[in-house]
């Protein structure tokens, strides 16, 4: 597959088109941000291990039925992947409270959820990614009533084959993004990426965490919580 044009560049990735109208390519990189972009830095290898890991869950989450944006790992930074239309929601599912979370309701780090939470956020760096309710998505026409039914069903599906996953490789699941977009025929299905770039994974053991938190709070031992994550799942 030809890469042509650059379409994007991300905060994490580049995003170019293919000689295939339906098809993309996305390149992982290792700069890293945080805090809206005002922390900016660079996690050596981090690309390497965030396409490997993202492509190696998209393919375990199609299997589970969660239908993918994943095609095929070109190299160890660029996969072939549909091209989609991206749904402007970041879409996040916490098990236990960590993050803005425990600020916003006073929840301290490693409290248990009851029940998986979900919450949105509209997708605008100019506006910080506020967080909306299911009222402002489809009185803005984000997305209708059914594509949002489509989207929590396969949030829960993911977080549940996720926690299940993971624990199995003594890391817990604390919290994950996710994002969703349309195919040319409309077709909702899971894009963007899964990896310690948008999730929170603690050990089981020791809680120590394996995500990029080591980045935005200076925890130090970035990237070997990066290649921690990557040998635990990947044996690499
Ligand atoms: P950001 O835009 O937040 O800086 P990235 O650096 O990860 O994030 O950039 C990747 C961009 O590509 C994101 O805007 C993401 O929504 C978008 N994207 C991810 N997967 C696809 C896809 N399959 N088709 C089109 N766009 C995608
Ligand atoms: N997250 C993300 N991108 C964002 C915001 C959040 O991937 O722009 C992920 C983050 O890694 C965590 C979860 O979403 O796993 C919940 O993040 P939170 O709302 O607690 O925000 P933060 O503490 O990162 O500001």
């Amino acid at each position: 597959m030809e890469k042509r044009e650059q379409l994007y560049e991300g905060k994490a990735k580049k995003v170019f088109k293919t000689d295939d109208e339906n098809l993309y390519i996305v390149s992982y990189k290792d700069d890293a941000t945080a805090f809206n972009g005002l922390k900016k830095g660079s996690i050596t290898g981090k690309g390497v291990v965030n396409n490997r890991l993202s492509n190696h869950f998209m393919k375990l989450l199609e299997k589970e039925g969660v239908p993918t944006h994943y095609v095929e790992e070109l190299n160890d930074r660029e996969t072939l992947v549909k091209k989609v239309k991206i749904v402007p929601l970041e879409v996040i599912v916490r098990n236990i409270a960590a993050g803005s979370l425990s600020k916003r309701l006073g929840l301290p780090e490693g409290t248990p959820m009851k029940l998986p939470v979900i919450e949105y956020c509209y997708k605008d760096d100019e506006l910080g990614d506020p967080m909306i309710n299911e009222y402002h998505i489809m009185a803005m026409d984000i997305c209708t009533k059914e594509e949002l039914d489509t989207i929590a069903d396969y949030a829960l599906r993911v977080n549940a084959f996720l926690l299940d996953y993971l624990k199995d490789k003594k890391i817990e699941l604390v919290d994950f993004k996710i994002e969703f977009g349309r195919t040319s025929d409309g077709t909702i299905i899971l894009a963007d990426e899964i990896s310690p770039d948008t999730c929170r994974f603690w050990d089981s053991d020791t809680h120590e965490k394996l995500d990029k938190d080591r980045f935005r709070r200076d925890l130090g031992g970035v990237e070997d919580a990066y290649a921690e994550v990557l040998r635990r799942l990947l044996g690499e």
